[in-house]
């Protein structure tokens, strides 16, 4: 579980966490806080992921082009839900 910016327990599960962008709200399961990402912070964490799956496009085999978009989406998951912080929304 990820820890809640407004009482700190885990009350957000990574699954909400994998799939939140700007503009959406996690609600904490402890303390019903609501919290977020900001754009910079997720822009920045989808950044990696991103580059990989452009340069796919430039690669000429399909097995290149499909682990390139395969590594891209893992990480476009992963970087967010690990190191992307979540604020308070009020
Ligand atoms: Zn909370």
């Amino acid at each position: 579980m990820i820890s809640c910016p407004h009482c700190e327990k885990p009350g957000i599960s990574p699954l909400r966490k994998a799939i939140m962008s700007p503009g959406l709200i996690a609600s904490c399961k402890s303390c019903n806080g609501s919290s977020g990402l900001r754009y910079t912070s997720w822009l920045t964490a989808m950044l990696p992921g991103s580059v990989l799956m452009i340069a796919a496009m430039f690669v000429n085999t399909d097995s290149a082009e499909w682990s390139l978009n395969i590594i891209g989406l893992i990480l476009m998951i992963i970087i967010p839900l690990m190191f992307a912080p979540l604020y308070k929304e009020d």
